[in-house]
């Protein structure tokens, strides 16, 4: 619990929350990949990270990913997947459901704050084709201090 997770690895910047994914086979108890926000060159999330990481081993591209994971994969990050990008990437709940039903579970410790896209309903689309999204509490002061760290503060955060 004391090591530094990876979303402390992510540049601060006032424009992107620092979040930290990875993909776990839950059957073999094996980290598929990791990654975190701006790991990779470009505007890259977390999720995202962890599944372009997957498709280059895999040798595909991110769309075709689904059917070579592990059928009872689950995502952990650490904040909600974003369901709407100002930059018109593709949306990390958009990336999940294109592996076709292999995330079973998306574990997430916090929801993502209200600056940059007003509502998050990336939660239902999840939910609506199976997909549990599940909250897991207790290190939401820690991981919203990293996520946000780097932006302009502006009273009680
Ligand atoms: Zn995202």
């Amino acid at each position: 619990m004391a090591t530094a997770h990876p979303a402390e690895k992510s540049p601060s910047k006032p424009t992107n929350f620092r979040v930290g994914a990875l993909v776990l086979d839950v059957d073999t108890n094996t980290i598929l990949a990791t990654g975190y926000t701006l790991e990779l060159e470009g505007n890259i999330h977390a999720e995202q990270c962890c599944f372009m990481k997957l498709a280059k081993e895999h040798n595909v591209a991110e769309d075709q990913l689904g059917p070579l994971l592990p059928k009872n994969s689950v995502l952990y990050t650490t904040m909600e997947p974003c369901n709407k990008r100002l930059s018109g990437n593709l949306p990390c709940t958009e990336r999940i459901l294109n592996l076709k039903g292999v995330i079973k579970t998306v574990y997430v410790s916090v929801l993502e704050p209200e600056k940059f896209v007003r509502q998050n309903e990336g939660r239902k689309k999840l939910e609506d084709v199976g997909i549990k999204v599940e909250l897991v509490g207790g290190l939401e002061d820690r991981i919203l201090a990293v996520a946000t760290a780097g932006h302009e503060q502006k009273g009680e955060v």
